[in-house]
C-alpha cells in the first residue's frame, strides 16, 4: 500500500521513535507515548512486512492522513521525518514524471506531469531503481528509516538536519530522532554498531553521524555504515562574476523548494546579510511572507530588520513584520527549554540558539514554516572575518566544516517544540557544495567578508544592509551578556563564568535528556541554586 500526504505547511512528520526486529516476537513493548520535546499529533506505528516488523510512533505538527510519513511496497519500508528537497530531479531519474510537484496532493504518481506522491513513496520508488546508493543522491532535511526486508538502513542527511539516535539492544533495534526518547528509561543493554557518534548519557545508544546511513541486519546482527556527503576539501577558481552568479542561483533555488505548498512562510530576521538574502528571495517568490525580529532589554537589531522589511514591502505587497521583545528574564527561562530541544551541552551553541528557542516559542497561531539564515558563517568564514591571510581563512571554513557534526544547531527540535518547522537554505546541499569549495579570495575580497554572498544579494537589499557588518545572534539579542549577568548573580566568580556555565548545561542535560525531568519543572534560580560553586 502507498500512503500519500494532503497539503500542507510542514513535513508529513518531524519525529519518530520506533523499534524494528526481524519479526514481531521479537519486539519489546513500547512505552504508551515516547518521550519526544516535539509537539503535535503522534501517531501510533504498528508494521509488518517481509523480513521485519516495526513498532512506535510518528510525529506530525499538522494533521496528516495515518501513515502520510511512510510507503511500503512488498519487502521495502520507508519512514521519513523530514522532507526533500530535489524532488523533481529524483523523479525524473527514476521515471515517475517531469515537474516539480509539491509532495502534497494526491495524484497519479505516474505519467509526464508533476510527481506528485509523498516523500516517502518516492524514495521507496527511488530505492527499487538504485538500491542504498539512492541515498547519495538525496537533497533534504531528514532522518529515514528504510526496511528492505531483514536490512535496515538508518540515515541522515548530509548535515544531520534532522537528528537521529539508536540502540541496538538484544533483537531489536530503537530509532528515534531524538535522544530522550531512548535514554529515559534506559534500556542499558546491548552493543553498539562502530561508525557513530557517541551519546552523553549513555554507553550504547549512538547518533548516526551527518551524511551517514548506518546499515544493520536485523537477523544476522552485521552492520556497516556508508557515507553518503562529505564536504569538498578541493577549491574552484570561477570568476567573480561566476561565482556570484552560481551563489544567486543556488540561493533562488533552495528558497524556491522550501517554500511552503500552501500558506505564507515566516522568516526570522535579524537584519544581517544572511537573513535579509533569505527574506528578500522569498518575498520574491510572490506567495507572502511574514518576517519576525526577536531582542530583549539588553539588545535588539530591530531597526536594521525593520530597514529591510521596509524595503521588501515596498516591492511585494502583503509583507508582515513583527517585533518580540523579550525580558532577560524571559529569555533566561529558556534555557531548559534549549537544551531539552537541542540535546548538546555546548556553551557556545546554547548560546546561539537559545535566543532563537525564545522566539520560536512565541510564534503563535498555526504550524508555521520558518525560513532562516542561520548557517551561512560556516561555508563562508563569516565568524572569521579577522583572519589575516586566505590560507588561515580557508583552515578555519575546513576546521568548522569537520566539526559541526553531533552539535545539532539546526535540530528541527528547536521548533517543533513551538509546533513549527524550520528551514535552512544555506544549508542545502547544493548550497553547500556551491560555496564550500570557492576559493577563500570569493569568500573575503576587497577587505569584505561574505562577498560572494553580498554580490549575489546586492540588487535586492537596501545598500545599507549589503554592507552591514556582522553581529551574531547572541550578541545583536543580548543574550551573552544576559547569561554572564545570570552567573555573576549567583555568585560565580568572573573568571569563573565559563566553566560554571558549561556545569550547570551538563546538569540541565542530565536532568531533562538522560533524566525523566521537563523543563516545566525546573525553575531556572532554583536549579542554579541546587548546583555546586
Ligand atoms: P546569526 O548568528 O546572526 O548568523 O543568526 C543566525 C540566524 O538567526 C539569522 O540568519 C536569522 O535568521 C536568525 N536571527 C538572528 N538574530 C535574530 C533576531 N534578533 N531576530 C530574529 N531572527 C534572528
Ligand atoms: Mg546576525
Amino acid at each position: 500500500m502507498i500512503h500519500r500526504t494532503n497539503a500542507s505547511v510542514t513535513p508529513a512528520a518531524v519525529a519518530f521513535a520506533v523499534t524494528a526486529a526481524a519479526a514481531p516476537g521479537d519486539l519489546p513493548r513500547t512505552p504508551r507515548e515516547p518521550r519526544l520535546a516535539a509537539r503535535g499529533h503522534l501517531t501510533p506505528l504498528h508494521h509488518r512486512a517481509l523480513g521485519h516488523a516495526w513498532d512506535g510512533w510518528t510525529l506530525a505538527l499538522e494533521e496528516h492522513p495515518d501513515g502520510a510519513a511512510r510507503a511500503h511496497t512488498g519487502r521495502v519500508s520507508v519512514l521519513l521525518a523530514g522532507e526533500l528537497h530535489n524532488r523533481a530531479e529524483l523523479a525524473r531519474a527514476t521515471g515517475l514524471g517531469t515537474g516539480a510537484g509539491t509532495g502534497t496532493g494526491v495524484g497519479t504518481g505516474t505519467g509526464t506531469g508533476p510527481y506528485e506522491g509523498g516523500d516517502a513513496e518516492l524514495l521507496a520508488h527511488a530505492y527499487a531503481r538504485y538500491g542504498e546508493h539512492v541515498l547519495r543522491m538525496l537533497n533534504g532535511r531528514y532522518a529515514l528509516l528504510l526496511c528492505d526486508g531483514p536490512l535496515l538502513l538508518a540515515a541522515t542527511d548530509h548535515a544531520g538536519g534532522v537528528p537521529l539516535y539508536l540502540h541496538r539492544t538484544g533483537a531489536a533495534v530503537r530509532l528515534a530522532t531524538e535522544a530522550k526518547a531512548l535514554l529515559h528509561p534506559g534500556d542499558h543493554t546491548g552493543t553498539p554498531p562502530a561508525g557513530l557518534l557517541p551519546v552523553r548519557g549513555s554507553q550504547e545508544v549512538r547518533q548516526v553521524p551527518a551524511g551517514t546511513a548506518a546499515v544493520l541486519h536485523l537477523e544476522t546482527g552485521a552492520a556497516r555504515t556508508f557515507t553518503t556527503w562529505t564536504p569538498s576539501p578541493a577549491r574552484h577558481l570561477p570568476t567573480p562574476d561566476q561565482a556570484v552568479t552560481r551563489t544567486r542561483e543556488a540561493l533562488e533555488r533552495a528558497v524556491r523548494t522550501r517554500l511552503p505548498a500552501a500558506g505564507t512562510p515566516t522568516a526570522v530576521l535579524s537584519g544581517g546579510i544572511d537573513s535579509s538574502t533569505v527574506a528578500a528571495l522569498a518575498a520574491g517568490a510572490g506567495h507572502g511572507l511574514e518576517t519576525v525580529s526577536m531582542g530583549t532589554d539588553l539588545g535588539d537589531e530591530f531597526a536594521a530588520a525593520r530597514l529591510v522589511a521596509d524595503h521588501l514591502g515596498a516591492r511585494h505587497p502583503g509583507l508582515r513584520h513583527t517585533e518580540i521583545t523579550l525580558t532577560t528574564g524571559e529569555l533566561l527561562a529558556e534555557l531548559p527549554w534549549a537544551v531539552w530541544a537541542a540535546e548538546v551541552t555546548d556553551p557556545d551553541i546554547i548560546e546561539y540558539l537559545l535566543p532563537l528557542v525564545a522566539l520560536y516559542r512565541r510564534l503563535d497561531g498555526p504550524p508555521r514554516r520558518i525560513l532562516t539564515g542561520y548557517g551561512a558563517d560556516i561555508p563562508l568564514g563569516g565568524m572569521h572575518r579577522h583572519a589575516r591571510h586566505l590560507p588561515e581563512l580557508d583552515d578555519l571554513v575546513a576546521h568548522d566544516m569537520a566539526h559541526f557534526d553531533g552539535l545539532n544547531e539546526m535540530s528541527p527540535t528547536l521548533a517543533a517544540i513551538a509546533g513549527h518547522w524550520t528551514t535552512h537554505p544555506y544549508w542545502d546541499r547544493d548550497v553547500l557544495d556551491t560555496l564550500l569549495p570557492l576559493e577563500a579570495g570569493l569568500k573575503h575580497r576587497d577587505g569584505i567578508d561574505k562577498w560572494v554572498l553580498r554580490r549575489a544579494a546586492a540588487d535586492v537589499l537596501p545598500a545599507e544592509t549589503v554592507r552591514r557588518p556582522k553581529l551574531g545572534v547572541h550578541e545583536g539579542s543580548g543574550t551573552t551578556s544576559a547569561l554572564d549577568r545570570l552567573f555573576l548573580a549567583h555568585g560565580t566568580a568572573p573568571d569563573r563564568v565559563r566553566q560554571a556555565r558549561r556545569q550547570a548545561l551538563d546538569a540541565l542535560y542530565d536532568t531533562l535528556v538522560a533524566g525523566p525531568a521537563h523543563p516545566d519543572d525546573i525553575p531556572l534560580d532554583d536549579f542554579l541554586k541546587g548546583l555546586p560553586a
